[in-house]
């Protein structure tokens, strides 16, 4: 299991990782009302740079307007958000990649399931950067728990509590053997990964569920689309079906921490030929130069 490194920021201070608590009566603890958003730090030749910092701070705010968690927006913005991230990745100095994770905790003490005019407290703390799923092709189980839909628990707010949903379905796969799920909607078509998205290629179009499918609006999502644009690849979002995966030529996933991944087998089925396919090596590699901030995006932002 990955710890938090030395120094954490909690509030609008550095402490240490084992002073770093919230407390038990907090929203944040009893409703799991908090969100969040993890991004990778990538350490070369002494220099840290972040990955899309300014799109995962939107993303955070979003997710706060959508659950109404109204103080964020007054008590924080991004350059406040950037020093914070700053002061953290400083201080623990980290000598190999780190995700970061960010999260916004309702903190006020049971105020009963409401959420406007509560107290925040932000946190961060990074972590080494361990991928959650193999990278040399996985394995992937249709899951029996359906993805929660945008009119109970969105899937586009990143919010703790919902993660519940992605902790059934993995646990689920991993009993019966496998690295991960797939989620589906409560009509059978194909939403996510427990914490990634996912893309098909059939006959050289690239393929991926459209945000309004009960998906997290991923940020390497996002990227590998453009990406792909920029390759020259045909692009589609729109629904999936699960016999579309069972058929494809090749499936990948996507997620600050599952990588660009390929997958060769769903629900007893070899994808394609059971191999990293010519789309998936194309795309992984330019996903892999971004990065490292190879690329004219402007999606990097460099720390210390
Ligand atoms: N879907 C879910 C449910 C996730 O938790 C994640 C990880 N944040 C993703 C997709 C991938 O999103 P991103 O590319 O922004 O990491």
């Amino acid at each position: 299991m990955a710890q938090p490194h030395s120094h954490v920021f909690l509030g609008d201070r550095l402490v240490p990782a084992d002073q770093a608590t919230v407390g038990v009566a907090s929203s944040a603890v009893l409703y799991g009302l908090s969100v969040y958003t993890v991004f990778p730090v990538l350490v070369e030749g002494g220099s840290r740079h972040a990955f899309r910092l300014a799109d995962h701070f939107r993303r955070l705010e979003e997710s706060c307007k959508i659950i109404g968690i109204d103080r964020f927006a007054q008590e924080w913005d991004h350059s406040r958000f950037e020093v914070g991230v700053r002061e953290l990745v400083a201080a623990n100095a980290p000598a190999d990649d780190v995700f970061v994770r960010v999260s916004v905790h309702v903190v006020e003490s049971i105020p009963g399931t409401r959420v406007r005019g509560c107290a925040i407290q932000v946190s961060m703390f990074v972590y080494d950067a361990v991928p959650i799923v193999p990278q040399d092709g996985m394995r992937l189980k249709s899951s029996p728990w359906r993805r929660i839909p945008d009119n109970a628990i969105p899937s586009r707010a990143k919010v703790n509590g919902a993660y519940v949903n992605s902790v059934l379905a993995k646990q689920d796969a991993i009993d019966s053997g496998y690295d991960d799920c797939v989620f589906l909607d409560g009509s059978g078509h194909v939403c996510e990964l427990s914490a990634a998205n996912i893309f098909l290629v059939r006959g050289g179009t690239l393929i991926t569920p459209d945000v309004s499918c009960d998906i997290l609006d991923g940020i390497n999502r996002r990227t590998v689309l453009t990406l792909a644009h920029e390759e020259g690849i045909p692009v589609r979002e729109r629904t999936v079906d699960l016999t579309e995966l069972y058929i494809a030529d090749e499936v990948f996933v996507t997620g600050t921490s599952a990588g660009a991944a390929p997958v060769f087998e769903i629900d007893g089925r070899t994808v394609g030929a059971g191999i990293v396919g010519p789309v998936t090596t194309a795309l992984r590699k330019r996903h892999a130069a971004a990065l490292r901030g190879d690329t004219e995006h402007g999606w990097v932002t460099p720390l210390s």
